[in-house]
């Protein structure tokens, strides 16, 4: 997270002399070609690789890193070309350049480098990730991720993402009076100040750099995490837009995990709200997540599964372009499936397959789709029909290869290559 991010409005801090030198050299000493502008160090001079190559031609965004987190860590390349995904299909934004830097103190990037010189604060070494907003062309718009783990690493994309959005907004729609309408819904019923003082950050900064970055098995679900998420959204209006608003986009990969959130934060839902008229988040997360309240009891019963089958097809019904489709199909077919095996009834597998076939098509969720796979798989295999169980279990082996290669189209298209030719879909 970046805690440095200076306020929209207010002075940046003076550069200092070394920041001035790290851009000078850069600028001067290489051609002006983002490429080049990577490449300040020797480390970082090599030819873009295939799967940088690919992100590029996918997103519009430049890699940039040591091998060792690009091409050494492929599958963050797949995570965050899903993430981009989801967030251009919200809103437009623009990004010159994502850093996949290292926690390694000694192989920093110059982004890191700069960010830290002009911010002024050690701790941004240690941070998850950064974004910086700058005038200058080498250094403008750069999105630095510094995290690993799957989880922790797309919701520090998602972050950042929604500081880069904001910027955006607030910028182009003064119209839209983002800061007074967001603050007032933070002040409702509030005694004390909505941010934290300057006191009040220093020491939550200092605990915060030792509990998450440093202890990687810290759950990104756990109540301690999701705690620190709420402190961190006091620390200033741009910190509450981006850990608010990321808190939001958890909804893809663990609903309840948000549904706990609100409870525990009954402003949720009208930052919420506010949010998706903003387009800051999924179109009609609110409404998602009711449905999604019915997910923990798939397979509880045949009553339950009648019941989300009923509740996520006027979801449907409402909405025939949403994000969550893919998602929504695989526990459609889930349904379906449990009701298949309960009945004995041909029929419901039929379906639970149309349920399937129509989240892969959609594929708008890289991780729903993957599922998907599996329990297409299982259903098969369950139903006597080895050969389809055989060519959808190869299918989530080719998914898997994918993950981990770095390929960016399996965010938006799976392996629908592979099951086109194999008639499946
Ligand atoms: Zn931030």
């Amino acid at each position: 997270m970046d805690a440095y991010t200076p306020a929209m409005g207010k002075q940046r801090p003076a550069r200092s002399i070394l920041a001035n030198l790290l851009l000078a050299a850069t600028a001067t000493a290489l051609p002006f070609t983002p490429m080049a502008s990577v490449s300040v160090i020797g480390f970082y001079q090599q030819k873009a690789s295939m799967q940088r190559k690919a992100f590029e031609e996918k997103t519009g965004i430049l890699i940039s890193g040591l091998p060792s987190e690009v091409e050494g860590k492929a599958y963050k390349l797949t995570e965050l070309a899903d993430v981009i995904a989801k967030e251009q299909r919200e809103m437009r934004f623009d990004l010159a350049r994502i850093e996949m830097d290292t926690p390694n103190p000694l192989l920093k990037s110059p982004s890191s480098l700069y960010k830290w010189l002009t911010s002024g604060n050690l701790r941004i070494l240690n941070t998850n990730g950064y974004l910086i907003y700058e005038t200058n062309p080498v250094f403008r718009n750069v999105m630095g991720l510094l995290i690993d783990p799957p989880g922790a690493f797309r919701n520090a994309s998602h972050h950042e993402i929604k500081h880069r959005k904001l910027e955006i907004l607030l910028r182009e729609h003064p119209e839209l009076k983002v800061r007074a309408r967001w603050e007032a819904i933070l002040r409702e019923g509030h005694r004390s100040p909505i941010y934290m003082s300057p006191e009040e950050q220093e020491r939550f900064n200092s605990r915060a750099s030792t509990a998450f970055q440093r202890n990687p098995n810290l759950r990104r679900d756990s109540d301690a995490e999701q705690d620190r998420i709420f402190e961190y959204s006091r620390a200033n209006f741009q910190e509450s837009v981006a850990c608010l608003t990321s808190l939001a986009e958890m909804t893809h990969t663990d609903p309840r995990y948000v549904l706990r959130s609100m409870e525990k934060e009954p402003k949720l839902e009208e930052i919420f709200a506010l949010a998706d008229e903003l387009k800051l988040i999924p179109p009609r997360t609110l409404a998602y997540l009711e449905l999604a309240r019915h997910e923990e009891k798939i397979g509880k019963s045949w009553q339950d599964d009648q019941a989300y089958l009923i509740e996520s097809l006027q979801f449907l019904n409402n909405d025939r372009d949403t994000p969550y489709e893919t998602r929504i199909r695989l526990n459609r077919g889930t349904c379906l499936k449990n009701l298949g095996f309960a009945s004995g009834n041909i029929q419901w597998f039929w379906n639970a397959e149309d349920e399937y076939k129509q989240g892969l098509k959609t594929a708008n969720d890289l991780h729903s789709y993957g599922k998907i796979l599996e329990a297409m798989s299982d259903m098969y295999a369950r139903t006597g029909m080895p050969r389809l169980a055989k060519t959808l279990s190869d299918a989530k082996k080719e998914y898997d290869k994918r993950y981990d290669a770095g390929n960016p189209d399996l965010a938006t298209r799976g392996v629908n290559d592979t099951l086109k030719a194999k008639n499946i879909i």
